[in-house]
């Protein structure tokens, strides 16, 4: 019991601590009015009213959403919700004609029932963030029946995945001996590599169109581009990302020789989207002054994207990140984490004061001991985890940054990172606290000055 509540009390104090930081972070839209000097002269005042207004809205209900999970977890285990719902997946199981006693059966009906659950706790938030803050600040751009369809198609894809690794991880917990930590770890390993192949191939193209990229002077570029670099670049594709959001994006993905890159059609200023109906409506040239009242219309119409020499700078960052092999080092830290955790649960698995408060005095199934495990006793980890890889995301920022300043596309990148600022009306302002903590990216700022701050070191 103690254990228990220890732990509970340590999952508040970090949800207090998380929440005094968003709350710095909150000050600062709320007092932030003027325009950082460095940018008066690249945005304009409505734009950045916009953003701020749109950062206040995100940061609000971040705070209710945070307050409603925790009030929902503590609920949960303090009245006896797991126990509960482990009773009751053995129930359905008995009336499905299935063996209850069968630990891996009812794991899995435990961990679909759990997540159902939590779909259904989880809809009117998502309903709220995407219908409501989304719409109103003119990114969403699904319907409610793409909304729901996209939801169940997440849900079965991830099930598909995540039920079979389940299964297997309690099989190797229960029969794998002392060195269990090794094939769990190795498991998660292959089945992680394999998805790193299948995902963007057979997963990715189930919820968006890819299409390659057109060809013209965009694709001669970018494949000028990834020949100089020797970047073994195989596939160009285009996703339709604005089917759902306007928000934009590029990324890369693939294994030594198979390289493709994929650019949100919202990233390129120029592109037509193949299967919108509204194309010619979409693509009226419209001057940035005239949305400036900021009615709905004016701003969907409103061009966004870059041209396609910052499309090009945009791709020497994102070549930045492949030359430094940053996507390597992060998945090996990765798979070292994941070691180490299994490990650590390895050794607190059969302390049984850990698991008893939670509800489970006597039989103590293995999925319960690893949430326990993972999502609680770990989480001071987690949390210095999370900050460490922040830290190191925002250095592999700089390197991709300044891999693209030396290939001389610094003037190209600022513009292409602006733009994407205000099409995405991100906030240029950050709490340094706030932003050590959960920033991927460095503040656009920062990141500007990085730039100016590379000496070439070509001539
Ligand atoms: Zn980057």
């Amino acid at each position: 019991m103690e254990v228990f509540s220890a732990v509970l009390a340590f999952a508040w104090l970090i949800y207090v601590w998380e929440t005094y930081l968003s709350s710095r972070q909150h000050k600062i839209y709320k007092i932030v009015k003027d325009i950082p000097k460095e940018l008066t002269s690249v945005i304009d005042s409505g734009t950045f009213e916009k953003s701020r207004l749109y950062a206040l809205d995100k940061s609000n209900y971040g705070f209710w959403n945070g307050l409603y999970s925790q009030i929902e977890l503590t609920l949960i285990l303090c009245l006896g919700g797991l126990p509960f719902l482990w009773d009751l997946s053995g129930k359905v199981l008995g009336k499905l004609g299935c063996d209850p006693g069968n630990e891996i059966v009812h794991s899995l009906m435990f961990s679909f029932l759990g997540n159902i659950f939590s779909l259904i706790t989880d809809l009117p938030w998502k309903l709220y963030y995407t219908f409501v803050i989304e719409e109103n600040h003119g990114f969403n751009k699904m319907t409610l029946g793409f909304f729901l369809t996209d939801m169940m198609k997440k849900t079965a894809v991830s099930e598909a995945i995540s039920m079979p690794l389940m299964a297997l991880i309690i099989y190797i917990v229960k029969v794998g001996g002392d060195y269990f930590f090794v094939y769990a770890w190795l498991i998660v390993f292959i089945i992680s590599m394999v998805l790193l192949h299948v995902y963007p191939e057979y997963i990715a193209p189930l919820f968006d169109k890819y299409t390659p990229l057109p060809e013209g002077d965009l694709k001669q570029k970018i494949e000028n581009l990834a020949k100089s670099l020797d970047y073994p670049l195989q596939k160009l594709y285009v996703v339709e990302g604005s089917k759902r959001s306007s928000h934009s994006n590029a990324y890369m993905y693939g294994f030594r020789k198979n390289k493709r890159i994929v650019l949100f059609d919202t990233l390129l200023e120029d592109y037509s989207p193949v299967t919108r109906e509204d194309k010619e409506e979409d693509f009226k040239k419209e001057d940035i002054s005239q949305s400036e009242d900021g009615d709905a219309t004016g701003e969907s119409k409103k061009k966004i994207g870059c041209n396609t020499e910052e499309v090009v700078a945009v791709l020497g960052h994102e070549l930045g990140h492949w030359y430094y092999s940053h996507m390597v080092k992060n998945l090996v830290i990765m798979q070292f984490n994941i070691f180490f955790m299994f490990f650590m649960f390895g050794k607190l698995m059969n302390m049984h004061v850990l698991f008893s408060g939670f509800g489970f005095p006597n039989f103590q199934p293995i999925l319960i001991r690893l949430y326990v495990v993972f999502s609680f006793l770990f989480s001071p980890f987690n949390e210095v985890m999370s900050f460490l890889m922040n830290v190191l995301s925002r250095r592999f920022e700089f390197q991709a940054d300044e891999f693209a300043v030396n290939l001389g596309k610094k003037q190209y990148l600022k513009t292409a990172l602006l733009k994407l600022f205000k099409d995405n009306l991100s906030f240029p302002v950050a709490d340094w606290l706030y932003s050590t903590r959960h920033y991927s990216h460095p503040p656009l700022l920062e990141r500007l000055r990085g730039m100016d701050d590379v000496k070439a070191k070509r001539e």
